[in-house]
């Protein structure tokens, strides 16, 4: 299936569900190159939301699992001829068959063996790693390592539901509801980007300054933010809103979004079950748009970006050997931007 993925060395792997304490250094074989792959001696390895997930046991994962869908590091061998060692690169985040007709046209998402690295399969937090050939990309020079590994999920799921589900319109508004998330920093970025005037929320009074020096054009407290953000647009309300919160949020972002206007989510971090009024979805002729991750081709126009001087926000960088304290600081949201791991130096 050419989807097979390998994760070696000290790693950091999923082995209980106690939440942070169940996420463990081990020592992992190392394998011999296998044909058509690239084994990648890792220095950086991005933390997301799904680690966390996965550390206290709600996501459908059988461990133990190499954590991580974000990586980037230094080619050590390579077959295929695309690659020489020493070529710095990072990681497509996700994985797929490559081979169905979904793949074949470029929708990778629909793929039936689709899945995300360090959930589906081993991860990226561990010190070498081998992935077929096409899930290697160029690093873009002007990143850090940190924040090479710091962008590809996050960005890769702002863009896709931004551009190809929301379709965000230069001179639209759009409001980004939390603002320290990692994908909400990402869609901070990207919408500003594309032209839209950018509102964002947040239940912290220092990630709304972080907001406004990162470009948001206004940034409001989120407790009853749909009054505010009404008084904003003229009464009119957002076009897209971007919404990763969920439960605790989807009703003020229906008494918020302007008529015709469409909420594009890609998560529900304040739990899964969600209410709503249904006469606010179809008096304001609303499209509630679901997405996650995203394809190749959509990852290689947010490199393009990335190339173009768009940056990814690193909060804070902790040791491999100190995941557990990383993933720990996440689950007490107080990071603005990515929790990266260095691996090796
Ligand atoms: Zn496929």
């Amino acid at each position: 299936m050419g989807m097979a993925i390998s994760s070696e060395g000290l790693a950091a792997e999923y082995q209980e569900p106690l939440g942070p304490a169940g996420v463990r250094i081990r020592e992992r074989p190392r394998q011999p190159l296998l044909e058509g792959h690239v084994a990648v001696a890792v220095k950086t390895a991005g933390i997301n939301h799904l680690d966390l997930w996965m550390a206290h046991g709600m996501q459908r994962v059988d461990p133990p699992r190499v954590i991580c869908a974000d990586g980037a590091g230094v080619v050590e061998e390579a077959s295929g001829g695309r690659w020489k060692p020493g070529d710095e690169v990072l990681l497509l985040p996700t994985v797929s068959d490559g081979t169905c007709e979904q793949c074949q046209a470029g929708n990778e998402v629909f793929c039936p063996h689709f899945g995300i690295l360090g959930e589906h399969v081993d991860g990226t937090a561990c010190e070498r790693l081998q992935v077929p050939e096409r899930m290697v990309y160029a690093k873009p020079p002007a990143l850090s390592w940190e924040e090479a590994a710091a962008f590809p999920l996050t960005f890769l799921t702002a863009y896709r539901m931004l551009t190809t589900r929301a379709r965000l319109q230069r001179g639209e508004t759009l409001l980004v509801v939390g603002a320290g998330a990692g994908v909400s920093v990402a869609a901070i970025a990207i919408g500003k980007h594309l032209g839209a005037r950018v509102l964002t929320t947040s239940r912290s009074e220092a990630k709304l300054e972080r907001a406004r020096q990162l470009g948001a054009d206004e940034a409001i407290p989120t407790e009853g933010f749909s009054g505010p953000v009404r008084e904003l647009t003229a009464k009119k309300g957002a076009d897209v809103i971007f919404d990763s919160v969920g439960a605790a949020t989807v009703d003020e972002d229906l008494k918020a979004l302007a008529l015709g206007g469409r909420i594009v989510t890609c998560g529900s971090t304040s739990g899964p079950k969600v209410t709503l009024l249904w006469p606010r979805v179809f008096f304001k002729h609303a499209d509630i748009l679901g997405s996650t991750m995203g394809n190749s081709g959509e990852f290689e126009e947010v490199l393009e970006l990335v190339g173009a001087g768009l940056k990814p926000v690193v909060d804070s960088v902790y040791p491999l050997a100190e995941v557990e304290q990383a993933l720990a600081h996440l689950d007490a949201a107080e990071q603005f931007g990515k929790v990266v791991l260095r691996v090796a130096e």
